[in-house]
């Protein structure tokens, strides 16, 4: 199994900036439908400057990649999904300490501490039509294989469209949150398999 370094995650997350850049008119028009249709401007805003910090100051461990990373998000995106993805990010790098390298389960087990973060933060649960659908569904994968976790994210970002939001701007629509895939949900799966691509390529 391959080592993850920092050099790993600074590939994952300038992959991002892209995946995110090519699917930001496809995130505002689901954030159109059951929000307020920002979610790939933002996004896009996030990763963008979180690619061009970590251009510039590549930190030596994955640790403190993932904690900048962070910390970008969190002071560029003003929509919720900037903390909430920004808390992702740190909470996973917190985790990771200051190994110079971590495997797979280590990852997968940082990722599982994140996403009880964010839980916690947001007040949210998988159910509620928010990312965590897809979030936490990755994270326990993740510690058999990424392909199963990109899988694992897809299917959770699909199994909300039936779902009635209860947290987030959707859930302010009511029963008129159902039938529309949540935003946050598959920007979630997006980043889940850019990752497998990344560890794959
Ligand atoms: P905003 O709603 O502030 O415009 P975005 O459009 O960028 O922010 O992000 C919306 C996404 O954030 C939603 O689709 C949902 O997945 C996620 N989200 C919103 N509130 C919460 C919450 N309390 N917990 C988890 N995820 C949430
Ligand atoms: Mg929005
Ligand atoms: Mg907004």
């Amino acid at each position: 199994q391959q080592d993850l370094d920092a050099a790993f995650f600074i590939r994952w997350l300038t992959a991002c900036a892209a995946a995110v850049e090519r699917e930001a008119a496809h995130l505002t028009d689901l954030d159109a439908a059951i929000g307020d249709a920002d979610h790939g401007s933002n996004l896009q805003r996030g990763f963008k400057a979180v690619a061009e910090v970590l251009a510039k100051d590549a930190p030596a461990t994955p640790g403190a990649v993932l904690t900048l990373a962070g910390r970008q998000l969190i002071s560029t995106v003003g929509g919720a999904s900037g903390p909430l993805y920004g808390t992702l990010l740190r909470r996973t790098g917190k985790a990771l300490g200051d190994a110079q390298s971590v495997d797979r389960e280590r990852l997968a087990d940082a990722l599982g501490q994140a996403v009880a973060a964010v839980a916690q933060l947001g007040g949210a649960a998988a159910g509620d039509k928010t990312m965590l659908d897809a979030l936490e569904p990755a994270a326990g994968a993740l510690a058999a294989s990424y392909e199963g976790a990109a899988r694992a994210a897809a299917e959770g970002a699909e199994a909300t469209t039936p779902l009635q939001a209860r947290k987030g701007r959707a859930s302010y629509l009511g029963e008129r949150s159902v039938g529309h895939q949540d935003p946050g949900a598959t920007s979630a799966a997006l980043l889940v398999a850019t990752l497998a691509e990344t560890a794959g390529g």
